[in-house]
Protein backbone atom coordinates (compact mmCIF):
# COMPACT_ATOMS: atom_id res chain seq x y z
CA UNK A 1 0.00 0.00 0.00
CA UNK A 2 0.94 3.11 -0.99
CA UNK A 3 1.91 5.72 2.21
CA UNK A 4 0.16 8.82 2.09
CA UNK A 5 1.71 12.03 3.65
CA UNK A 6 0.01 15.09 4.75
CA UNK A 7 0.60 16.72 1.25
CA UNK A 8 -1.49 14.03 -0.32
CA UNK A 9 -4.58 14.73 1.39
CA UNK A 10 -3.90 18.69 1.19
CA UNK A 11 -3.91 18.11 -2.26
CA UNK A 12 -6.90 15.84 -2.37
CA UNK A 13 -9.09 18.53 -0.80
CA UNK A 14 -7.40 21.41 -2.40
CA UNK A 15 -8.33 19.39 -5.97
CA UNK A 16 -11.92 18.52 -5.06
CA UNK A 17 -12.97 20.65 -2.19
CA UNK A 18 -14.49 24.35 -2.74
CA UNK A 19 -11.87 26.65 -1.60
CA UNK A 20 -13.69 28.24 1.55
CA UNK A 21 -11.40 28.04 4.00
CA UNK A 22 -7.48 28.70 4.35
CA UNK A 23 -6.82 25.75 6.50
CA UNK A 24 -3.36 25.60 8.38
CA UNK A 25 -1.57 22.97 6.79
CA UNK A 26 -1.50 20.09 9.50
CA UNK A 27 -3.46 16.66 8.36
CA UNK A 28 -5.32 15.46 11.59
CA UNK A 29 -6.35 11.78 12.13
CA UNK A 30 -6.77 11.65 15.58
CA UNK A 31 -8.24 13.41 19.10
CA UNK A 32 -8.47 12.60 22.37
CA UNK A 33 -8.60 15.03 24.77
CA UNK A 34 -6.91 18.39 24.49
CA UNK A 35 -4.60 16.67 22.32
CA UNK A 36 -5.12 15.67 18.25
CA UNK A 37 -2.51 13.91 16.33
CA UNK A 38 -1.68 14.37 12.52
CA UNK A 39 -0.95 12.06 10.07
CA UNK A 40 2.59 11.50 10.51
CA UNK A 41 1.79 10.63 14.22
CA UNK A 42 2.98 14.58 15.48
CA UNK A 43 0.82 14.93 18.47
CA UNK A 44 -0.63 18.56 18.87
CA UNK A 45 -2.42 20.54 21.91
CA UNK A 46 -5.50 21.98 20.05
CA UNK A 47 -5.80 25.61 21.21
CA UNK A 48 -8.48 25.95 18.39
CA UNK A 49 -10.99 23.09 20.00
CA UNK A 50 -12.83 24.01 16.67
CA UNK A 51 -13.72 27.72 17.87
CA UNK A 52 -15.13 26.12 21.42
CA UNK A 53 -17.25 23.41 20.09
CA UNK A 54 -14.73 20.90 21.80
CA UNK A 55 -15.04 22.08 25.34
CA UNK A 56 -15.41 19.21 26.84
CA UNK A 57 -12.16 17.73 24.89
CA UNK A 58 -12.07 15.79 22.12
CA UNK A 59 -14.13 12.17 21.47
CA UNK A 60 -15.16 12.45 25.82
CA UNK A 61 -16.13 9.14 26.36
CA UNK A 62 -19.37 9.28 28.00
CA UNK A 63 -20.65 11.93 24.77
CA UNK A 64 -18.94 9.16 22.20
CA UNK A 65 -21.05 6.12 23.96
CA UNK A 66 -24.26 8.53 24.04
CA UNK A 67 -24.00 8.88 20.46
CA UNK A 68 -22.95 5.08 19.88
CA UNK A 69 -25.80 3.39 21.80
CA UNK A 70 -27.97 5.98 20.62
CA UNK A 71 -27.54 5.60 16.78
CA UNK A 72 -27.84 1.97 17.13
CA UNK A 73 -31.67 2.55 18.40
CA UNK A 74 -32.83 5.11 16.51
CA UNK A 75 -31.27 8.27 14.50
CA UNK A 76 -34.11 10.06 12.96
CA UNK A 77 -37.37 10.34 12.95
CA UNK A 78 -38.11 13.88 11.59
CA UNK A 79 -40.38 15.76 13.76
CA UNK A 80 -43.45 14.24 12.26
CA UNK A 81 -43.39 11.98 14.86
CA UNK A 82 -42.72 12.47 18.42
CA UNK A 83 -39.31 10.10 19.87
CA UNK A 84 -38.74 9.21 23.24
CA UNK A 85 -35.99 11.77 23.57
CA UNK A 86 -36.19 14.75 22.66
CA UNK A 87 -38.79 15.80 25.43
CA UNK A 88 -35.60 14.57 27.77
CA UNK A 89 -33.25 17.26 26.34
CA UNK A 90 -36.17 20.10 26.14
CA UNK A 91 -36.84 19.27 29.78
CA UNK A 92 -33.22 19.39 30.86
CA UNK A 93 -32.25 22.17 29.00
CA UNK A 94 -35.20 24.62 29.99
CA UNK A 95 -34.72 23.44 33.62
CA UNK A 96 -30.77 24.36 33.46
CA UNK A 97 -31.33 27.96 31.96
CA UNK A 98 -34.19 28.50 33.58
CA UNK A 99 -36.61 29.17 30.36
CA UNK A 100 -40.35 27.69 29.28
CA UNK A 101 -39.62 26.09 25.76
CA UNK A 102 -36.91 25.25 24.28
CA UNK A 103 -36.65 25.18 19.86
CA UNK A 104 -34.11 22.61 18.42
CA UNK A 105 -31.75 23.51 15.20
CA UNK A 106 -28.35 22.06 14.29
CA UNK A 107 -26.12 25.02 13.27
CA UNK A 108 -25.43 28.15 15.06
CA UNK A 109 -26.37 30.08 11.78
CA UNK A 110 -29.88 28.20 12.01
CA UNK A 111 -30.31 28.94 15.77
CA UNK A 112 -29.27 32.81 14.80
CA UNK A 113 -32.01 32.23 12.19
CA UNK A 114 -34.31 31.00 14.36
CA UNK A 115 -33.83 34.05 17.15
CA UNK A 116 -34.35 36.31 14.44
CA UNK A 117 -37.71 34.91 13.11
CA UNK A 118 -39.25 34.88 16.72
CA UNK A 119 -38.18 38.25 17.11
CA UNK A 120 -40.03 39.11 13.90
CA UNK A 121 -43.42 36.89 15.06
CA UNK A 122 -43.23 38.69 18.53
CA UNK A 123 -42.77 42.20 16.76
CA UNK A 124 -45.96 41.39 15.24
CA UNK A 125 -48.14 39.57 17.36
CA UNK A 126 -46.87 40.62 20.50
CA UNK A 127 -45.36 44.24 20.44
CA UNK A 128 -47.61 45.45 17.71
CA UNK A 129 -45.22 46.39 15.09
CA UNK A 130 -46.69 47.27 12.13
CA UNK A 131 -46.57 44.31 9.49
CA UNK A 132 -42.51 44.02 7.66
CA UNK A 133 -41.63 47.14 9.65
CA UNK A 134 -39.93 45.39 12.31
CA UNK A 135 -36.16 46.40 13.25
CA UNK A 136 -33.53 43.90 14.94
CA UNK A 137 -30.39 46.26 16.18
CA UNK A 138 -27.05 44.27 15.67
CA UNK A 139 -23.29 45.26 16.45
CA UNK A 140 -20.65 46.15 14.43
CA UNK A 141 -17.80 43.19 14.17
CA UNK A 142 -20.33 40.77 14.86
CA UNK A 143 -20.27 37.00 14.00
CA UNK A 144 -23.58 35.50 14.02
CA UNK A 145 -23.09 32.46 10.78
CA UNK A 146 -23.17 32.60 7.14
CA UNK A 147 -26.03 32.60 6.14
CA UNK A 148 -27.62 35.25 3.56
CA UNK A 149 -29.51 37.04 6.03
CA UNK A 150 -26.65 36.52 8.72
CA UNK A 151 -24.04 38.00 6.31
CA UNK A 152 -26.46 40.90 5.67
CA UNK A 153 -25.84 41.79 9.26
CA UNK A 154 -21.80 42.05 8.90
CA UNK A 155 -19.41 44.61 9.38
CA UNK A 156 -16.79 42.57 7.50
CA UNK A 157 -16.65 42.90 3.81
CA UNK A 158 -15.44 39.29 3.68
CA UNK A 159 -18.63 37.71 5.13
CA UNK A 160 -20.95 39.94 2.65
CA UNK A 161 -19.09 41.10 -0.57
CA UNK A 162 -21.21 40.25 -3.75
CA UNK A 163 -23.33 38.13 -1.93
CA UNK A 164 -25.97 40.90 -2.04
CA UNK A 165 -29.11 41.77 -2.42
CA UNK A 166 -29.28 41.66 1.34
CA UNK A 167 -32.05 41.07 3.81
CA UNK A 168 -33.24 44.28 5.33
CA UNK A 169 -34.34 45.52 8.41
CA UNK A 170 -31.11 45.36 10.46
CA UNK A 171 -29.54 48.13 12.08
CA UNK A 172 -26.17 48.32 13.18
CA UNK A 173 -24.34 50.01 15.95
CA UNK A 174 -20.72 49.75 17.62
CA UNK A 175 -20.03 47.52 19.89
CA UNK A 176 -19.73 48.24 23.84
CA UNK A 177 -21.61 51.66 23.16
CA UNK A 178 -24.61 52.17 25.45
CA UNK A 179 -25.70 55.87 24.27
CA UNK A 180 -25.27 54.04 20.68
CA UNK A 181 -27.44 51.42 21.38
CA UNK A 182 -30.36 53.51 23.67
CA UNK A 183 -30.40 56.06 20.72
CA UNK A 184 -31.60 53.11 18.44
CA UNK A 185 -33.88 51.21 20.79
CA UNK A 186 -35.77 54.86 20.75
CA UNK A 187 -37.52 54.03 17.20
CA UNK A 188 -40.91 51.91 18.28
CA UNK A 189 -40.28 49.52 15.12
CA UNK A 190 -37.14 47.93 16.90
CA UNK A 191 -37.54 44.58 18.70
CA UNK A 192 -34.40 43.32 19.44
CA UNK A 193 -30.94 43.22 20.16
CA UNK A 194 -29.17 40.77 19.17
CA UNK A 195 -25.50 40.84 20.62
CA UNK A 196 -22.41 38.53 21.92
CA UNK A 197 -21.12 39.05 25.29
CA UNK A 198 -18.18 38.59 24.05
CA UNK A 199 -16.61 39.07 20.28
CA UNK A 200 -15.19 36.12 19.60
CA UNK A 201 -14.54 35.38 16.16
CA UNK A 202 -13.52 39.45 15.79
CA UNK A 203 -10.80 38.60 17.71
CA UNK A 204 -12.03 38.30 21.43
CA UNK A 205 -13.17 41.56 22.12
CA UNK A 206 -14.89 41.87 25.70
CA UNK A 207 -16.88 44.85 26.24
CA UNK A 208 -16.25 47.23 29.77
CA UNK A 209 -18.33 45.34 32.57
CA UNK A 210 -21.75 46.64 33.03
CA UNK A 211 -21.78 47.05 29.39
CA UNK A 212 -24.29 43.72 29.24
CA UNK A 213 -26.30 44.46 32.16
CA UNK A 214 -26.97 47.91 31.36
CA UNK A 215 -28.04 46.82 27.66
CA UNK A 216 -30.18 44.08 29.14
CA UNK A 217 -31.66 47.33 31.39
CA UNK A 218 -32.33 49.07 28.24
CA UNK A 219 -34.06 46.55 25.97
CA UNK A 220 -36.55 45.87 28.84
CA UNK A 221 -37.27 50.08 29.44
CA UNK A 222 -37.92 50.19 25.67
CA UNK A 223 -39.82 46.50 25.47
CA UNK A 224 -37.08 45.11 23.03
CA UNK A 225 -35.91 41.75 23.30
CA UNK A 226 -32.32 40.89 24.43
CA UNK A 227 -30.62 38.47 22.21
CA UNK A 228 -27.69 37.02 23.28
CA UNK A 229 -25.35 34.83 20.65
CA UNK A 230 -23.90 32.53 23.14
CA UNK A 231 -22.89 29.88 20.36
CA UNK A 232 -18.89 30.58 21.34
CA UNK A 233 -18.82 32.38 24.66
CA UNK A 234 -21.26 29.56 26.61
CA UNK A 235 -21.30 26.45 27.98
CA UNK A 236 -18.38 27.21 30.54
CA UNK A 237 -15.92 28.89 27.57
CA UNK A 238 -16.01 32.27 29.79
CA UNK A 239 -15.81 30.51 33.41
CA UNK A 240 -19.43 30.66 34.05
CA UNK A 241 -22.13 28.49 31.95
CA UNK A 242 -23.05 31.24 30.30
CA UNK A 243 -21.10 34.52 29.85
CA UNK A 244 -24.16 36.54 30.53
CA UNK A 245 -23.87 35.02 33.69
CA UNK A 246 -21.16 37.15 34.74
CA UNK A 247 -23.37 40.47 35.16
CA UNK A 248 -26.69 38.38 36.02
CA UNK A 249 -28.50 38.96 32.99
CA UNK A 250 -30.74 36.74 31.62
CA UNK A 251 -31.48 37.32 27.81
CA UNK A 252 -35.20 36.85 26.26
CA UNK A 253 -33.64 34.71 23.85
CA UNK A 254 -30.84 32.65 24.12
CA UNK A 255 -29.01 30.73 21.32
CA UNK A 256 -26.82 27.71 21.82
CA UNK A 257 -24.54 25.84 19.51
CA UNK A 258 -20.88 24.49 19.36
CA UNK A 259 -20.29 23.04 22.72
CA UNK A 260 -23.84 21.98 23.02
CA UNK A 261 -22.55 18.50 21.50
CA UNK A 262 -18.85 18.39 22.72
CA UNK A 263 -17.77 18.35 19.10
CA UNK A 264 -19.28 15.14 18.37
CA UNK A 265 -22.82 16.61 16.22
CA UNK A 266 -23.92 19.80 15.05
CA UNK A 267 -26.14 20.43 17.34
CA UNK A 268 -27.84 23.66 18.45
CA UNK A 269 -31.22 25.24 20.17
CA UNK A 270 -32.92 28.57 21.48
CA UNK A 271 -34.44 28.95 24.52
CA UNK A 272 -37.39 31.62 25.11
CA UNK A 273 -40.38 32.12 27.13
CA UNK A 274 -43.65 31.15 26.19
CA UNK A 275 -44.69 34.43 25.05
CA UNK A 276 -42.01 34.89 22.29
CA UNK A 277 -41.70 30.80 21.53
CA UNK A 278 -45.43 30.12 21.35
CA UNK A 279 -45.85 33.02 18.47
CA UNK A 280 -44.65 30.01 16.19
CA UNK A 281 -47.34 27.96 15.38
CA UNK A 282 -46.83 24.06 13.79
CA UNK A 283 -45.43 24.37 10.30
CA UNK A 284 -43.99 27.88 10.58
CA UNK A 285 -40.03 26.63 11.21
CA UNK A 286 -38.68 23.75 11.70
CA UNK A 287 -35.34 21.53 10.46
CA UNK A 288 -35.44 18.00 9.73
CA UNK A 289 -32.73 17.00 11.72
CA UNK A 290 -33.86 19.47 14.82
CA UNK A 291 -34.61 17.66 17.66
CA UNK A 292 -33.13 14.11 16.25
CA UNK A 293 -32.76 11.85 18.98
CA UNK A 294 -29.14 11.30 18.42
CA UNK A 295 -28.75 15.15 18.79
CA UNK A 296 -31.03 15.22 21.84
CA UNK A 297 -29.23 12.12 23.63
CA UNK A 298 -25.15 13.97 22.77
CA UNK A 299 -26.39 17.18 24.24
CA UNK A 300 -27.79 16.31 27.38
CA UNK A 301 -24.95 14.17 27.77
CA UNK A 302 -22.41 17.22 26.72
CA UNK A 303 -24.63 19.60 29.35
CA UNK A 304 -23.57 16.50 31.86
CA UNK A 305 -20.24 16.44 31.29
CA UNK A 306 -19.82 20.37 32.02
CA UNK A 307 -20.93 20.36 35.23
CA UNK A 308 -19.91 16.86 36.68
CA UNK A 309 -16.25 17.99 35.32
CA UNK A 310 -16.63 21.81 36.52
CA UNK A 311 -15.31 23.18 33.52
CA UNK A 312 -16.70 26.57 34.24
CA UNK A 313 -14.18 26.26 37.56
CA UNK A 314 -11.61 25.17 35.70
CA UNK A 315 -12.21 27.57 32.29
CA UNK A 316 -11.36 30.67 35.23
CA UNK A 317 -8.35 28.74 37.06
CA UNK A 318 -6.83 28.12 33.79
CA UNK A 319 -7.52 31.14 32.26
CA UNK A 320 -6.31 33.25 34.58
CA UNK A 321 -2.82 31.33 34.61
CA UNK A 322 -2.80 31.63 30.89
CA UNK A 323 -3.17 35.30 31.10
CA UNK A 324 -0.77 35.94 33.63
CA UNK A 325 1.70 34.03 32.05
CA UNK A 326 1.45 35.34 28.80
CA UNK A 327 0.97 38.75 29.74
CA UNK A 328 4.96 38.71 31.94
CA UNK A 329 6.51 37.95 28.25
CA UNK A 330 8.30 40.06 26.91
CA UNK A 331 7.98 39.81 23.28
CA UNK A 332 8.03 42.38 20.65
CA UNK A 333 5.39 40.31 18.86
CA UNK A 334 2.77 40.35 22.10
CA UNK A 335 1.20 43.69 21.94
CA UNK A 336 -1.48 42.47 24.37
CA UNK A 337 -3.02 39.43 25.64
CA UNK A 338 -6.48 39.70 26.57
CA UNK A 339 -9.48 37.44 27.32
CA UNK A 340 -12.03 35.43 29.81
CA UNK A 341 -11.94 32.32 31.13
CA UNK A 342 -10.68 30.34 28.40
CA UNK A 343 -11.04 32.52 25.52
CA UNK A 344 -8.36 33.97 25.10
CA UNK A 345 -6.43 36.18 22.18
CA UNK A 346 -3.34 37.41 21.66
CA UNK A 347 -3.19 40.50 19.38
CA UNK A 348 0.28 40.08 17.70
CA UNK A 349 2.24 42.92 16.26
CA UNK A 350 3.42 42.36 13.05
CA UNK A 351 7.33 42.06 12.89
CA UNK A 352 10.31 41.50 11.02
CA UNK A 353 7.66 40.66 8.25
CA UNK A 354 5.79 38.09 10.39
CA UNK A 355 2.56 37.87 10.99
CA UNK A 356 -0.20 35.93 12.93
CA UNK A 357 -0.15 33.40 10.61
CA UNK A 358 3.71 32.69 10.45
CA UNK A 359 3.21 32.38 14.79
CA UNK A 360 0.81 29.99 14.24
CA UNK A 361 3.34 28.03 11.75
CA UNK A 362 5.95 28.36 14.31
CA UNK A 363 3.38 26.95 17.33
CA UNK A 364 2.77 24.24 14.88
CA UNK A 365 6.32 23.44 14.80
CA UNK A 366 6.18 23.34 18.86
CA UNK A 367 3.32 20.93 19.01
CA UNK A 368 0.17 24.28 19.45
CA UNK A 369 -2.48 24.67 17.24
CA UNK A 370 -3.74 27.70 17.37
CA UNK A 371 -5.43 30.00 14.09
CA UNK A 372 -5.80 33.68 13.82
CA UNK A 373 -8.45 35.40 13.48
CA UNK A 374 -8.02 38.81 11.42
CA UNK A 375 -4.42 39.61 10.42
CA UNK A 376 -2.90 40.13 13.60
CA UNK A 377 -5.31 37.93 16.57
CA UNK A 378 -4.69 34.52 17.57
CA UNK A 379 -7.28 33.11 19.90
CA UNK A 380 -6.34 30.45 22.06
CA UNK A 381 -9.36 28.34 23.11
CA UNK A 382 -7.70 25.02 24.39
CA UNK A 383 -10.70 22.15 25.55
CA UNK A 384 -11.59 23.36 28.99
CA UNK A 385 -11.15 20.03 30.52
CA UNK A 386 -7.07 20.76 30.37
CA UNK A 387 -4.86 20.00 33.15
CA UNK A 388 -2.46 22.76 34.70
CA UNK A 389 0.40 20.29 33.72
CA UNK A 390 -1.10 20.33 30.53
CA UNK A 391 -1.46 24.29 30.70
CA UNK A 392 1.94 24.83 31.91
CA UNK A 393 3.70 22.58 29.38
CA UNK A 394 1.45 24.19 26.61
CA UNK A 395 2.63 27.62 27.50
CA UNK A 396 6.66 26.74 27.68
CA UNK A 397 5.70 25.52 24.21
CA UNK A 398 3.89 28.90 23.25
CA UNK A 399 7.15 31.07 25.00
CA UNK A 400 9.85 29.40 23.30
CA UNK A 401 8.55 30.28 20.02
CA UNK A 402 7.67 33.85 20.87
CA UNK A 403 11.44 33.32 22.17
CA UNK A 404 12.69 31.74 18.48
CA UNK A 405 10.39 33.98 16.43
CA UNK A 406 12.84 37.00 18.12
C1 LIG B 1 -19.74 29.80 15.27
C2 LIG B 1 -20.72 30.83 15.60
C3 LIG B 1 -21.97 30.90 14.96
C4 LIG B 1 -22.33 30.02 13.79
O1 LIG B 1 -22.34 28.67 14.10
P1 LIG B 1 -22.30 27.59 12.91
O2 LIG B 1 -22.55 26.30 13.62
O3 LIG B 1 -20.95 27.68 12.30
O4 LIG B 1 -23.38 27.96 11.97
C5 LIG B 1 -22.88 31.84 15.38
N1 LIG B 1 -22.58 32.70 16.37
C6 LIG B 1 -21.40 32.67 16.99
C7 LIG B 1 -21.15 33.64 18.10
C8 LIG B 1 -20.42 31.75 16.63
O5 LIG B 1 -19.24 31.75 17.23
Amino acid sequence: METKDAKYYMDREDRFGAHNYHPLPVVLERGEGVFVWDVEGKKYYDFLAAYSAVNQGHCHPKIVNALVEQAGKLALTSRAYYNNVLGEWEEYCTKLFGYDKMLPMNSGAEADETALKLTRKWAYKVKGIPKNEAKIVVCNGNFHGRTITIISMSSDPDAYNDYGPYTPGFVNIAYNDIEALENALKDPNVAGFLVEPIQAEAGVYLPEDGYLKKAADLCKKYNVLFIADEVQTGLARTGKMLACDHEGVRPDILVLGKAISGGLYPVSCVLADDEIMLTIKPGEHGSTYGGNPIAAKVAVTALEVLQEEKLAENATRMGELFRSEMQAVKSEFIQLVRGKGLLNAIVIKPTNGKTAWDVCLALKENGILAKPTHEHIIRFTPPLIITEEQMLDALGRIKKTFEELS
